[in-house]
């Protein structure tokens, strides 16, 4: 790349900083008015404005303050998606502490390394999570108080929680009168920590900047495509990977907000996008297998919802056609991870696209997509050499940009840039027209007689079975190809499928080489804490697993 010159004309240009706090001022002043839905863990379904969310956002920061809590601080959250989660999203960010996200699904014992990690100084959190806080509090090295999101008459008779806090009584002692500071865009601003499935997890610290070019970015009509006239239900959590980004892209297009809480089943979901007319909804596939089946299961029909984003893992393509052909809705696939605030890619179609068959169409939605500006990538084979854009040649993804990280928190793991690029540890194609295709993680892929097979798209063609409700390929060892795929498949309730039928479902949709060498039914899936199934634990559970010899 072109180095800059030595004394560049500099632009003449406000010198405005990219503040996490400008989004929910913006969304006061310009969508005072507009809607933040939430169903609560107390059960009920409690609704408010932006503004009222700006001004308890402002006492909450004030009650930090006044609890000593300083720039770069970090206070944590371990809460699902509502108001209150919001205004602590704005009030720790906005302040300039630093927002850190815990994953309540994570083990105990993994939530109190992170919070010592992170050194957090303050925890808030959902009064679901109580027996949580109680088994790792005495275990946090660093942490002044515990913070119950609910009301006085909400909290414990007796607990073993050091300094428990109430936190609607600390709204209620605050005053709403709060400037929020001024400060270098790049500074700390939100902190969440990788899934870590092999060792300890790591932290990805977004800055201001990111957070809010990445917020831009996210809302184009080719990214998330969020305006002021969507309902948008993030069922992505607010604590891993900041849902997305939803809680800033939607405030910063003024569309109305519905938090789904702790409810994610099928029934719940569903009943809200009913009641609150929502539009868009961005989720994990596993979520959206619940939503489907509970529909199929009622005979319901959808009468707002238009768009949905998926992404996490793989979106199988009978999913984005039950979407599509059966309820009409449309399905961005979308990739990312938290090292990338996380999007890197969305696949939409351009309009050399439009004058294609449903199934061309689908051709093209069902890769990961193209890149979105300010997401650069490319693959490299083993050796680091560029590999051409052709749509089948596949290598290690690499990706560069202004929100993904350029090192972890506290410099964990060393460099990880490789030339100014961060490897993101998939496999994928990327072809003419720069959409890209996960092929793998690269710890998946299964290595046969040198050869590499990527599990998504075995699994993908066994779930187009009627017969399959999930799939899960591993390589499970083989004394002459070293590995070889053995399918795991959950059927759907009441469907059958017998080993052999699934297996010559195979045939002629792939190299037959390719074929798993067998298929055995289980119960259901390991799901990790973001909702992807654990190849890790299926690994280790079939590893001593027999293959059929041929
Ligand atoms: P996380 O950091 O927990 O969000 O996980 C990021 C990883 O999830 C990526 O590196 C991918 O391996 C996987 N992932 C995310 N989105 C997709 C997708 N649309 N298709 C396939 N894998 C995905």
């Amino acid at each position: 790349m072109a180095q800059y010159p030595q004394s560049p004309t500099m632009g003449q240009m406000m010198d405005r900083p990219l503040l996490i706090s400008s989004i929910i001022e913006h969304a006061d002043r310009y969508f005072g008015s507009n809607e933040i839905v939430s169903r609560r863990v107390e059960g009920d379904i409690h609704r408010y404005t932006y503004r009222d969310c700006h001004k308890r956002a402002r006492q909450l920061a004030n009650a930090l303050a006044g609890l000593g809590v300083k720039m770069g601080e970090r206070v944590g959250t371990i809460a699902w998606n509502g108001y209150r989660h919001m205004e602590a999203y704005y009030a720790i960010s906005g302040s300039g502490a630093v927002l850190h996200t815990i994953n309540p699904r994570l083990h105990p014992e993994q939530v109190a390394y992170i919070a010592n990690h992170a050194e957090d100084q303050y925890i808030l959190f959902d009064m679901t999570f109580l027996p949580l806080v109680e088994a790792f509090a005495s275990h946090c090295n660093t942490v002044k108080g515990f913070i119950l999101m609910g009301d006085r008459d909400r909290m414990p008779a007796t607990t073993t929680i050091p300094n428990l806090m109430c936190y609607e009584d600390l709204i209620a002692a605050n005053s709403a009168e709060f400037e929020w500071p001024l400060f270098d865009e790049n500074a700390a601003s939100s902190l969440c920590y990788t899934s870590g499935t092999t060792g300890n997890p790591k932290g990805a610290l977004y800055s201001h900047r990111s957070t809010v070019l990445h917020s831009y970015a996210s809302a184009m009509p080719d990214s998330l495509n969020v305006s002021a006239r969507d309902t948008v239900l993030p069922v992505v959590p607010m604590f891993h990977v900041n849902a997305w980004g939803l809680p800033y892209s939607v405030p910063l297009t003024g569309a109305k907000m519905v938090f789904p809480g702790p409810a994610l089943d099928g029934k719940s979901i569903y009943d809200l996008f009913e009641a609150e007319q929502v539009t868009f909804s961005a989720g994990v596939p596993t979520v959206w297998l619940g939503l489907l089946t509970y529909m199929a299961q009622n005979e319901l029909k959808f009468s707002s919802f238009k768009r949905t984003v998926i992404g996490g893992s793989a979106c199988p393509p009978a999913m984005m056609r039950a979407f599509r052909q059966q309820h009409g809705v449309e399905v961005v696939h979308a990739w990312g991870m938290t090292e990338m605030s996380p999007l890197g890619t969305c696949g939409t179609l351009q309009t050399k696209h439009l004058g294609l068959s449903e199934e061309g169409q689908m051709a093209v939605l069902a890769k990961q997509g193209h890149a979105i500006f300010g997401v650069d990538m490319k693959i490299v084979d083993d050796a680091g050499v560029e590999l051409p854009w052709d749509g089948s040649t596949y290598g290690n993804l690499l990706v560069r940009g202004p929100w993904i990280i350029s090192s972890y928190f506290k410099n964990e793991g060393g460099d990880v840039l490789v030339d100014g690029w961060f490897p993101t540890g998939d496999v994928a194609t990327i072809d003419a027209d720069g959409y890209m295709q996960i092929t793998d993680r690269s710890k998946d892929v299964i290595k046969s007689g040198g050869e590499w097979i990527g599990t998504i798209d075995l699994e993908n063609i066994a779930m187009a079975h009627p017969a399959v409700l999930q799939a899960a390929c591993i390589g499970v060892f083989h004394p002459k190809w070293d590995e070889r795929p053995l399918l795991l498949v959950v059927k759907k309730t009441g469907a059958d499928v017998t080993k052999e039928a699934l297996l010559a479902f195979y045939e002629g949709k792939i190299a037959k080489w390719w074929t798993p060498d067998d298929i055995a039914f289980i119960d259901a899936l390991p799901v990790g804490a973001t909702g992807k199934i654990l190849k890790n634990k299926l690994r280790e559970q079939f590893k001593d697993h027999v293959l059929p010899t041929a």
